[in-house]
């Protein structure tokens, strides 16, 4: 759009050799920006190319050359004036939105770290962390979730296995990674979360799986050993997306490390060590609410009916190996109140009942046996 357009304004120019401004008139032209004197003599030719925009307020655009004194800048207010810039300078437009962007989540940031403080005062940490977590933007829980990956796998792996820690990785494992992938999917594609899961099989024995924050959910070789149907393993896994898209490790990370976690989100500083170490073992070894479990349930039961699987199937896996969990890995099966979340989850699939249909073929729940070799 505009092209060919030129129009002129008024600008303030420092040229970055003295401190004193001048009164310019800035003319973008389909070439390039030109800054003239008043009575029209030229001072300098900028190429759209070169413009770089710098932290202004909102109803300035702030401009630098690059390769230009580090001082000299051009500050305009003329919106019609901008916006041709804008058009014109590719370049410009990109860096600009960086910039706007940067600039409103250091905002956001700013306005949910002191009304954090005000809460931790008022309510305590717990009440906090329901009132931040939702503040949270998606991609900076995804990049935690990257470098909570690393350390969780750290963490869980106890070298017991004697190969990979991660299962389906090899030719013969491939088959059963194949037909969870498809069911993944299929889970996926119902339950429409605004990031994607990233599932790993892990050898641990305990019949177990765990999500992270970001949508990391690992599924443990004992959940798909000790499970007797499809439905059972995937009725878990369902349970776990539950706390994925409600956010749960998300909201317990800001419950755990409270305020040094909301700072380092702001600062983006993930890899700071201690932060990252206090927030794996949140996940790892403490317990959610039973409001949160029962609520990760519910949601459970309604993805298994959203894909045709057994919405009770959670139900029958806990009340067969409740109590036969390692302690100190939790999350899913040592709660102690499994009768009462049997009961609500029989009751939430019979309350709208929808047709069964097999989640995997029997020779692709074979494979899915065989994943850890
Ligand atoms: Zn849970």
């Amino acid at each position: 759009m505009a092209s060919g357009q030129t129009r002129t304004g008024k600008a303030q120019y420092f040229d970055g050799l003295s401190s004193a401004r001048h009164a310019v008139v800035v003319e973008a032209a389909p070439d390039a920006l030109r800054i003239l004197r008043p009575d029209g003599a030229l001072l300098a030719t900028w190429p759209y190319d070169d413009l770089r925009q710098q932290t202004a307020p909102d109803s300035m655009m702030r401009l630098r050359r690059s390769g230009g004194p580090e001082l000299a800048r051009l500050e305009l207010r003329d919106p019609e004036l901008i916006a041709l810039i804008d058009d014109y300078a590719d370049s410009l437009d990109r860096s600009g939105g960086a910039e706007r962007r940067l600039r409103k989540r250091v905002i956001v940031w700013t306005v949910a770290a002191a009304a954090s403080i005000v809460l931790v005062a008022v309510y305590g940490l717990p009440a906090l962390s329901n009132q931040i977590a939702p503040l949270i933007p998606l991609p900076l829980e995804e990049r935690f979730g990257v470098v909570m990956d690393k350390q969780v796998r750290a963490m869980l792996d106890d070298g017991k296995a004697g190969q990979a820690f991660e299962c389906g990785l090899t030719d013969a494992e491939k088959p059963g990674r194949a037909a969870l992938d498809a069911l993944i999917g299929r889970m996926e594609a119902a339950a429409g979360l605004p990031i994607s899961l990233k599932t790993a099989v892990v050898r641990k024995s305990d019949a177990n799986a765990i999500a992270l924050p970001g949508g990391h959910i690992y599924v443990f070789e004992g959940l798909i050993r000790r499970s007797r149907t499809p439905d059972e393993m995937a009725g878990v896994i369902a349970h776990e997306i539950g706390h994925v898209a409600h956010r749960d490790g998300t909201r317990s990370l800001l419950q755990a490390a409270g305020l040094s976690f909301l700072f380092g989100m702001l600062l983006g500083d993930f890899t700071g060590g201690s932060l990252v170490v206090i927030a794996a073992r949140t996940v790892v070894q403490s317990a959610y609410s039973r409001d949160v479990e029962t609520a990760a349930d519910l949601y459970g039961v309604s993805l298994m009916s959203g894909i045709g699987g057994d919405p009770k199937a959670l139900g029958t896996i806990l009340d067969r190996i409740a109590g036969q969990v390692e302690p100190g890995s939790k999350i899913l099966l040592d709660h102690p109140q499994t009768k009462d979340r049997i009961v609500a989850i029989n009751a939430a699939a019979d309350a709208s009942p929808a047709k069964i249909t097999p989640l995997l073929s029997a020779a692709e729940w074979a494979a899915l046996k065989r994943i850890c070799g």
